[in-house]
């Protein structure tokens, strides 16, 4: 893409004496909000699955810009990884603020042909991973003063999406995961949501090598283009600082007006 990020920088202490954790931050959404979280003074815990290689470079950048960072393997659809997760960073950090639920996987098939193993590995992974790594976390960000969480979600949680019913039905359990809980935890700790439409990541760029299966998806977009992944880091951090104070329960759009609901 010929495109670079938004060239603003966040306020160096828009995030400062905070602890994160960004589950999935090897790259794609996770990396570019551990950087933002990193630029704004965030000490960062960059989660991944297997990219070892690519943690630690997101862990190097991170650290070049001033904070302390760690990279921790763990698969987040497990309770007892989620667990172990919370206490590495409570080991090295002493402390939680704030939980990036981006960790996701984007597989699916017609429904007749949909294996058992295909739901549940794409439920575990987006949906029962928000329980177990909340679950985790929520006992030492309650610790603090005030929290707050974001789960990375999708329009497919919205309007549904058609031979991915298993995605679907995973991003739109986080929606309703993120109200229930936005009311449980509250005053201290704020639940929200983004809803990203397309995102230009490895996730999806095998479906865009059909140049014109791409141009149907740019022209399905109002503001004709696709999100980079710095366009969701923003939101997220957005929804994570003291910018959105007054904002729990929330869902936003991230989509460039394709998908119009509130
Ligand atoms: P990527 O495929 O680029 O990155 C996925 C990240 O999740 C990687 O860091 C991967 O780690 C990690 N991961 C996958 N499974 C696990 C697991 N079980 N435990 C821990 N980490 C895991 O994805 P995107 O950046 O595109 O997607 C991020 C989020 O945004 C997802 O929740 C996705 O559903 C959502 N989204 C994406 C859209 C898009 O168009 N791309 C649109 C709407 C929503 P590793 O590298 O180690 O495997």
């Amino acid at each position: 893409m010929s495109e670079k990020p938004v060239e603003i920088k966040l306020p160096a202490n828009l995030f400062q004496n905070k602890t994160a954790i960004i589950t999935g931050a090897s790259r794609g959404v996770g990396r570019a909000t551990a950087l933002r979280l990193a630029e704004a003074g965030a000490n960062v815990v960059v989660n991944y699955l297997k990219s070892e290689t690519e943690a630690n470079e997101v862990v190097k950048n991170c650290e070049s810009l001033g904070v302390e960072a760690i990279a921790v393997q763990g698969n987040v659809s497990e309770w007892q990884a989620a667990q172990v997760i919370a206490q590495k960073t409570i080991e090295k950090f002493q402390k939680i603020d704030l939980l990036v639920l981006n960790a996701g996987i984007w597989e699916g098939a017609p429904i007749e042909e949909m294996s058992e193993e295909t739901w549940n590995k794409v439920l575990n992974t987006n949906l029962k991973a928000a329980w177990a790594m909340t679950k985790a976390c929520v006992p030492s960000i309650k610790k603090q003063q005030r929290g707050a969480i974001v789960l990375v979600s999708s329009t497919a949680g919205q309007r549904g999406e058609a031979n991915f019913s298993n995605y679907a039905a995973s991003k739109g359990g986080q929606i309703s995961f993120t109200k229930a809980l936005a009311s449980e935890l509250c005053p201290k700790i704020r639940v929200n949501a983004v809803a990203p439409g397309w995102i230009e990541t490895a996730m999806v760029r095998p479906v865009f090598e059909d140049e014109n299966y791409k141009q149907q998806v740019l022209d399905s977009i109002p503001l004709n283009r696709m999100a980079m992944t710095d366009d969701v880091a923003l939101s997220i951090c957005f929804l994570l600082s003291d910018w959105s104070r007054h904002i729990t329960g929330e869902i936003l759009n991230i989509n460039g007006g394709s998908v119009l609901c509130g």
